[in-house]
């Protein structure tokens, strides 16, 4: 089992990341992709990579994380840590438009620099040949984020993460190459749209994910989620399509080989 997002290099696993990576292990999660969020945890994923054989990484810079970056460089390590062997997509990256601006920032400077942010590390996946994990919340925000992929239409590939929304209107996308993913969050009660996508969605369009340490699918809800909880969602989805777990788990698997094609 896969879990495509998963962010073991949040300071919350600093104090436990072996027992918690032991852990994934045991449950028959064999592959963790982690995305980093700025240029602080990006090192600290490519060391995680480099010490387990099952974690590989995402390099890139969260839209809440662009206007704390401070260095004009960001774009030059960014490229210097996606050399990395480990490396299979570049992200997170996106839009957000649900937390509010930094202090002193008015809501259309901070769009402004996260589009800028977005169509870079876009630009750079491109250039690169990789796929790109992508996060977008808020209102008017998915529009956005479906504008500015379609900007490489053809020639980057979009992992739309932790995606809540329906299969008609990922169905399109799923056709230009891009693939969905569901967290935890299509296991809780009032899921409604993101629980019926996940029992409507075509095989092989979507993968599975953690977005760990937030999160956690039921019956874990509330707690820190761990890798190991993509089980949990895993069991759910299996259910709603009236599959053997194993079968979902199956397919996901080829999902996500397929869609981070670097993965091995
Ligand atoms: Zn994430």
């Amino acid at each position: 089992m896969i879990d495509s997002h998963c962010h073991l290099a949040s300071e919350r696993f600093a104090g436990d990341v072996d027992e918690v990576i032991a852990r994934a292990q045991a449950a028959g999660v064999t592959r963790i992709i982690v995305p980093a969020t700025d240029l602080a945890d990006a090192p600290r994923a490519l060391a995680l990579a480099e010490k387990y054989e099952s974690v590989w990484v995402a390099v890139g810079i969260h839209p809440c994380d662009a206007a704390l970056v401070a260095e004009d460089s960001w774009l030059e390590q960014v490229v210097a840590w996606s050399e990395h062997e480990k490396v299979v997509a570049i992200g997170e990256c996106g839009l957000d438009y649900f937390h509010a601006p930094p202090e002193g920032m008015d809501w259309a400077s901070y769009k402004s620099l996260q589009a800028t942010f977005f169509r870079a590390q876009l630009a750079l996946a491109e250039a690169r040949h990789l796929p790109v994990v992508v996060h977008h919340r808020g209102d008017g925000c998915w529009a956005d984020v479906v504008e500015m992929v379609r900007e490489h239409g053809g020639r980057v590939r979009a992992q739309f993460h932790c995606y809540l929304g329906s299969w008609v209107e990922a169905a399109p996308l799923v056709d230009e190459g891009h693939c969905i993913s569901f967290t935890g969050v299509v296991t809780y009660k009032n899921a409604g749209a993101a629980a019926a996508c996940a029992r409507d969605a075509r095989p092989g369009s979507f993968l599975l994910e953690t977005d760990a340490p937030f999160l956690a699918p039921v019956p874990y809800r509330g707690q820190r989620c761990e890798p190991a909880h993509v089980t949990a969602t895993a069991a759910f989805v299996a259910a709603a399509r009236g599959l053997p777990v194993e079968e979902l788990v199956a397919q996901t698997e080829q999902a996500t080989r397929e869609f981070f094609p670097r993965l091995s």
